[in-house]
């Protein structure tokens, strides 16, 4: 049986696509052209590139240093732990520019006596949006670094890398974008009233950006034991690492 995902071309220089179930955009590597798999049209949004600036041997350097600095580290985490993964990875993000206004009613509960308490909550948001389904990412902790942003280009991208198409498209980022803004908005809400008796938002929301961004995925033992964590191909910083567990000396 032949593999009807390989079979997919890019429709602006006829390269093999290389495609993975569930991906919904497609980046040809040979011209850069994007796509939404299956559909006529071009591709109708901004698409940028996030440029690499770190290699394997600064990135160790950087987790090393972060190894040795900070409380609640083991004292020897740099020297006796070992890194067994570093692999750079090209991440795909939406990025929704919206504005919500958030106007709620609510009750005051935490002085006597209550009180009904009215307001606007209004942001605006760069929001950033993971482009994969079922994976896990710090994306509230994750400031996409807009100053090395570039118009994308295939080039840049470094080759050995693994490179991720977006598993969702444009609109489903949006709905995504606006769900979270408006959760945020009613935590925001929370602190001004103690019970919420009408909540409502209305969002403006620009075009949306897909884009790719340089993450270092590193995993390192520990007493045998695996640890991972993510740094930052732009900027150098280290977005999320696992801490082993320090051992208690009983006095
Ligand atoms: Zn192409």
């Amino acid at each position: 049986m032949s593999n009807v995902v390989s079979e997919i071309r890019c429709k602006n220089c006829g390269a093999p696509l290389d495609l993975h179930p569930g991906e919904l955009l497609s980046t040809c590597r040979y011209c850069g052209y994007t796509a939404v798999v299956g559909a006529d049209s071009t591709f109708q949004l901004q698409h940028s590139l996030i440029l690499n600036q770190h290699n394997a041997a600064s990135t160790t350097d950087i987790l090393q240093d972060w190894m040795r600095s900070g409380f609640m580290k083991p004292g020897d985490l740099a020297k006796k732990s070992n890194i067994t993964m570093l692999e750079l990875r090209y991440l795909p993000f939406w990025l929704v520019p919206l504005t919500a206004t958030s106007n709620y009613e609510g009750v005051l509960e935490r002085i006597s006596p209550p009180s009904q308490r009215k307001g606007t909550i209004e942001n605006s948001y760069d929001w950033l949006v993971l482009g994969r389904k079922a994976a896990e990412f710090p994306t509230r902790d994750y400031k996409v670094p807009v100053e090395g942003k570039i118009p994308f280009d295939y080039s840049k991208v470094e080759a050995s890398a693994k490179f991720l198409n977006s598993e969702i498209e444009n609109t489903e980022a949006i709905a995504h974008a606006k769900d979270e803004v408006e959760q945020h908005h009613q935590f925001l809400a929370k602190q001004e009233v103690d019970r919420l008796t009408n909540f409502s938002t209305t969002f403006k929301v620009e075009a949306a950006t897909y884009l790719h961004a340089p993450l270092w995925f590193a995993q390192y033992d520990y007493k045998g034991r695996s640890y991972n964590a993510i740094i930052d191909g732009s900027s150098g910083a280290v977005l999320r690492a696992d801490i082993p567990p320090v051992d208690f000396k009983m006095f």
